[in-house]
């Protein structure tokens, strides 16, 4: 009898088959699948030669700035503030600071994340020998330190002449004892113009908790700080700009005449990159704004949107975005769509925009709608160079406000969409009656984009970053790609391979016919 078997290797058998699966332009292709999202398809698994450790998600989100891991977090009042961009930032991804408060505010906000873990502190808390103990007392309270360098004058550039640190005060019963009766005077220093590294080394001799920086006069000029030394040991990823220690941070404004005031306040602080903030970004405001900025601002980069098609983003990188935003009606605590019957579902927009946006350079920000690792593949799967999140991070020991059980006796913090008639109100009232990303000035009825609620406890940002990270890795791992410039590449020529999901196959891919189940993410 005739063999059955085929004596060719399967690899080569392989060659008369039909690639399996769609690739991304099949996938989305408008004729024939409509608007698809996120949990409409899977990507299909490739070949694993390569450990998921050696996967590397480094990225662009703007066209001038990198980080190591595509992950930011929304500019949102109950997801953005200062602890949320400072972890964000050291753990390798980005924080966008919500601007649903003053310009002076958000001013200190975007200073601190700056000064949060400098080589070389340029403003550091400065006492003069007058200062009493109680004064370092309260400094420790209410930031965390007490290394105090004293100068003459107790200022900046005046002659350093001792330093104060918890030792020198810990067990004096008596607050009002002046600093010249505690402070050391037997200082170790480094000169002006000392490399970072350098002054590194030297503090890492020296035991001591504090370098002071002095010039050739014994002014002090600056400090460095030991724990800044241990925490650049524990957060590799760290985003930092070439050449700097500071923490990259961005922050969102409006595209009115207050936020020009308010874009100079923050370039002051030391922003980064400023993300214009609408949810219908293709307008004249915002062009005159980008355009304003790259004049005023050369050096600030900008990231316009929220745009869902080609034809929004073209007129934003026409006047010059370094980077946008996509995303309409896809967030958690949205009903835009449902309000307003403008918007796309995400897969389609994140595809459509960043394809087209990538002719020209600029990166893309899927924004929106990412409830689990898996998302975020999509995402940058269809092109995002980076994925924004709101409520999957809203839940974080970082994000603003305190915990709080709910009625079902869960832990849980408040989370709410800026177009939410809460959020509004606290934006006509206290907060920054111009944020106005989902209502005009002269509005006699608020009409909501948004709702307000709450979201699980997820931890600290600490674990649920690194999650995401190992999360990622190995994701790319099955595909068999081992960076995200190699899953752009690789799903624009068609290796990568697409399915679409059935509403039975999206149940069959969840837990199903279990009598009951914990759902424990990650340890
Ligand atoms: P999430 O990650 O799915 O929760 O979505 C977060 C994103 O939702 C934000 O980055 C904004 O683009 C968007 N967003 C925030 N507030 C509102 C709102 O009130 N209505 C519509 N979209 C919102």
């Amino acid at each position: 009898m005739a063999s059955v078997l085929d004596y060719r290797t399967a690899v080569e058998v392989l060659k008369e088959y039909k690639r399996s699966g769609l690739d991304v332009n099949q996938l989305l292709d408008p004729e024939r699948n409509g608007g698809l999202t996120y949990n409409d398809f899977l990507i299909l698994p490739g070949y694993i030669g390569f450990p998921a450790s050696d996967v590397a998600l480094d990225t662009r989100i703007t066209k001038r700035i990198s980080i190591n891991l595509p992950l930011i977090s929304s500019p949102m009042d109950t997801v953005t503030e200062t602890d949320m961009a400072i972890y964000m930032a050291l753990l390798g991804g980005l924080g966008c600071i919500h601007h649903n408060c003053t310009a002076e505010d958000q001013a200190k906000m975007v200073r601190k994340v700056k000064r949060y873990e400098n080589g070389f502190i340029l403003e550091p808390v400065v006492m003069s020998p007058q200062h009493i103990v109680r004064d370092v007392r309260a400094v420790k309270a209410k930031q965390g330190f007490a290394g105090i360098p004293i100068t003459k004058d107790g200022k900046m550039s005046s002659k350093l002449i001792g330093i104060v640190t918890m030792r020198d005060i810990q067990f004096l019963k008596d607050d009002t004892i002046p600093l010249s009766e505690v402070m050391t005077t037997d200082l170790i220093t480094a000169p002006e113009g000392i490399s970072l590294s350098d002054a590194n080394a030297i503090l890492a001799s020296c035991k001591k908790g504090k370098l002071p920086i002095v010039d050739d006069k014994g002014n002090l000029t600056a400090l460095l700080s030991r724990s800044d030394l241990m925490k650049n040991l524990h957060y590799p990823l760290a985003s930092k700009l070439p050449q700097s220690k500071q923490l990259i941070v961005s922050a969102a404004i409006g595209t009115r005449a207050d936020d020009r005031e308010r874009l100079k306040l923050l370039v002051e602080a030391g922003l980064d990159i400023v993300v214009l903030d609408s949810s219908q970004g293709n307008s004249i405001y915002q062009i005159d704004m980008i355009k304003w900025i790259k004049k005023e601002f050369p050096q600030l980069d900008v990231i316009a949107g929220n745009v869902v098609t080609r034809e929004q983003a073209a007129n934003l990188i026409a006047a010059g975005a370094d980077g946008l935003r996509i995303g309409m009606g896809s967030g958690s605590a949205c009903i835009t769509q449902e309000v307003m019957a403008v918007g796309r579902p995400q897969a389609a927009a994140v595809r459509s925009v960043s394809q087209f946006a990538a002719r020209f350079g600029v990166p893309c920000i899927a924004d929106g709608g990412v409830q689990n690792v898996g998302h975020i593949v999509k995402g940058l799967a269809l092109g995002a160079s980076s994925v924004m999140m709101g409520g999957l991070l809203a839940g974080t020991t970082e994000s603003p406000g305190e915990f709080f059980v709910s009625r079902e006796g869960e832990l849980v913090k408040a989370y709410r969409g800026m177009g939410s008639i809460d959020a509004m109100e606290s934006q006509k009232t206290g907060g920054n009656a111009a944020t106005g990303r989902y209502f005009s000035e002269g509005d006699r009825l608020l009409v909501a984009q948004g709702v307000s609620g709450s979201v699980k406890s997820s931890g600290s940002l600490t674990k649920f970053i690194p999650y995401l990270q190992a999360g990622l890795q190995h994701s790319l791992q099955d595909i068999g790609v081992t960076t995200l410039a190699g899953l752009h590449e690789s799903v624009n020529n068609g290796t990568v391979r697409f399915q679409i999901r059935t509403v039975s196959a999206q149940a069959e891919g969840n837990v199903h016919g279990l009598h009951e189940f914990t759902k424990k993410l990650f340890k």
